[in-house]
């Protein structure tokens, strides 16, 4: 079946009726390799996989990268086409946000005012309205989400319960690139210089890591070690944190499945990501 991309809602909706068993995976486009890893996971669970791509105004805070975000569709739709993908929803803004039509807000306040939220005010209020839209949209059966964004794939399993859409939510695990920095197409912002001080994330994290596994369960520990990387390579710090995966509260010594997160500006790009431990 040849791929189909549809830019309309009403589009969109008569594709879908086509399709049997879906899984969706919502992008902002830019696709990389831990992109194609979740149309890969959607494909051994469903039979049909329908992949989003809009990047979406109301997750970008006022002085974020909306405008210079990545947009190259050409490429996107020939990577997905040679995936397998049966069918793209490419909206425009105004398509999904139609001029006149009031603005509905799915909030979580106990999940979404620490880490990310805390650093980007109202971002996940933007993530929850467009993933809620195209949960609406497009009706799949399962919808594929990062690790990487394991706030995120927090809120969105949250607000699936929540808000009682039939969807089973599959969490996938980060890809990297072979030196160990996490995929995202935010990477494409940074010098070489940039890109190469940018590992301290990853490197502070693995080294925590291996620290657990040595026996030390002291989350500040644990964080002391995350920081020093990222501080000798002059990174600036949103924040380092020790979180329990279901209630994003801190953590003071790991006794079960614990998540390290790491937020950091390597010059005007923000990366993150985190490992989890326990
Ligand atoms: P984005 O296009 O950045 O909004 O990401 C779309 C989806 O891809 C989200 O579910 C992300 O968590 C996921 N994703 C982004 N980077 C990676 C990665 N390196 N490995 C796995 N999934 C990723």
């Amino acid at each position: 079946m040849r791929m189909i991309v549809a830019r309309t809602l009403a589009d969109c909706r008569a594709q879908r009726r086509r399709l049997g068993r879906v899984a969706l995976v919502p992008t902002m486009g830019a696709l990389h390799a831990g992109h194609l890893s979740l149309i890969e996971v959607a494909k051994m669970r469903a039979e049909h996989v329908v992949v989003s791509i809009f990047v979406n105004p109301t997750q970008f805070g006022p002085t974020e990268d909306f405008n210079k975000y990545p947009r190259p569709l050409e490429q996107d739709l020939a990577r997905c086409e040679e995936a397998g993908v049966d069918l793209i929803f490419n909206p425009s803004a105004d398509e999904m946000y139609r001029p006149g039509v009031p603005d509905v807000i799915v909030e979580l306040p106990s999940l979404s005012t620490v880490l990310e939220g805390k650093h980007r005010p109202g971002h996940f209020k933007g993530v929850c309205q467009v993933v809620a839209k195209l949960f609406n949209v497009v009706t799949p059966d399962l919808a594929c989400f990062g690790r990487k964004d394991f706030q995120q794939l927090r809120i969105l399993r949250a607000m699936t319960d929540a808000l009682d859409f039939p969807i089973e939510i599959v969490g996938c695990p980060t890809l990297r690139e072979p030196d160990g920095l996490a995929m995202s197409s935010r990477n494409q912002y940074l010098s070489p210089d940039e890109r190469q001080r940018g590992l301290a994330i990853s490197r502070g994290l693995f080294a925590a890591e291996a620290e657990f596994k040595r026996g030390i369960n002291q989350t500040n520990r644990l964080i002391t070690t995350i920081q020093k990387p990222i501080l000798e390579h002059h990174l600036s710090i949103d924040y380092v944190a020790a979180v329990d995966p279901q209630t994003l509260k801190n953590v003071d010594v790991v006794t079960g499945p614990t998540i390290l997160a790491v937020a950091a500006r390597v010059g005007k790009t923000r990366l993150i990501d985190n490992v989890e431990v326990g």
